[in-house]
């Protein structure tokens, strides 16, 4: 899933100084997995920005309404009568969400109320870790299913680094696994570790997004 974290309230309430009538809004999707964004988190900003606003002598209007995906048109248009009532928008959801309101309704001032940090994985309550970085040419098939350009602090292709610890943690974070490590061990497993000692060829990273601004296009969902 997209998971993404509240932005420390006191940066919100300097965007919105000089509006009267805000709308937060949040989506249901990734980041109400996340805790982050969904309907629950809307209702608890909501009062924590009028307060907030109050404190900073700049008392506003708080409205809220959560959509079902902040990042699709059929959701996003059912937003159209309230933002004709508000002056700004504080949204919840993930990057791709905040610009697909921004994008409809780009007469309004549409504020972030979350950095959208990673795509992850819930390892265990309230602790989630990166599984990939959307790279554009996946390598699992090559790696056992272990993500390296994620997991791997220094993203390496051949590894490991040389730097891993006892008890195969990375060298840059003792608290998280050298994916090499775990990439080995399940080579052990299943037999396959000869696999891992062919070099593997120079990775094409023009689909990822050192390639410029990605799009996607598939011909045969085209009208
Ligand atoms: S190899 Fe690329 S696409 Fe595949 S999981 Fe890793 S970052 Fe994501
Ligand atoms: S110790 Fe392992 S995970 Fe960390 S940088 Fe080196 S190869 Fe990558």
């Amino acid at each position: 899933m997209i998971v993404a974290e509240w932005k420390p309230i006191p940066e919100v309430v300097e965007k919105l100084r000089g509006h009267k009538k805000v709308l937060v809004v949040g989506c249901a999707t990734c980041v109400a997995e996340c805790a982050a964004g969904g309907e629950r988190e809307v209702e608890t900003l909501a009062p924590l920005l009028r307060m907030a606003m109050i404190k900073d002598s700049n008392p506003i209007e708080v409205c809220t309404n959560t959509l079902e995906r902040q990042c699709e048109w059929e959701f996003v248009e059912g937003l159209a009568p309230t933002i004709m009532e508000v002056d700004a928008v504080v949204s919840l959801a993930c990057g791709i969400g905040v610009q697909a309101l921004a994008e409809r309704f780009s007469e309004v001032p549409i504020y972030p109320g979350v950095n959208t940090t990673a795509l992850a994985i819930r390892e265990e309550p309230g602790l989630w870790a990166a599984r990939c970085v959307a790279c554009g040419d996946c390598v699992l098939g090559e790696t056992l299913g272990l993500c390296p350009i994620a997991r791997c602090a220094k993203s390496i292709l051949n590894g490991p680094c040389g730097g891993t610890r006892d008890g195969g943690k990375c060298e840059i974070d003792e608290n998280i696994d050298c994916i090499w490590h775990l990439i080995y061990e399940r080579a052990q497993a299943r037999g396959k570790v000869d696999a891992l000692l062919e070099i593997k060829k120079t990775k094409d990273w023009s689909n990822s997004d050192h390639g410029g601004p990605k799009r996607i296009l598939r011909e045969d969902l085209r009208l």
